[in-house]
């Protein structure tokens, strides 16, 4: 499965080993999408950090990782 549905909206699809589709990755503060283009062993948890966060409802342009 190459595409699948984007949790930060309704309507998006997220491409493979992306986070969250392009609308809503661009809507992420700099910060947040920097930290999440690391890959280090901080990656999965800084990951679950925003899907958490986008679970309870924080509005994507206020979302913040840990570094
Ligand atoms: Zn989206």
């Amino acid at each position: 499965m190459a595409h699948t549905r984007c949790p930060g909206c309704p309507s998006g699809v997220k491409g493979p080993g992306k986070y969250l589709c392009f609308g809503c990755w661009n809507t992420l503060p700099t910060a947040a999408r920097r930290l999440l283009n690391r890959r280090d062993s901080r990656a999965m948890a800084r990951l679950r950090e925003l899907y958490d966060q986008i679970t309870t409802g924080v509005p994507l342009h206020e979302i913040e990782v840990s570094p």
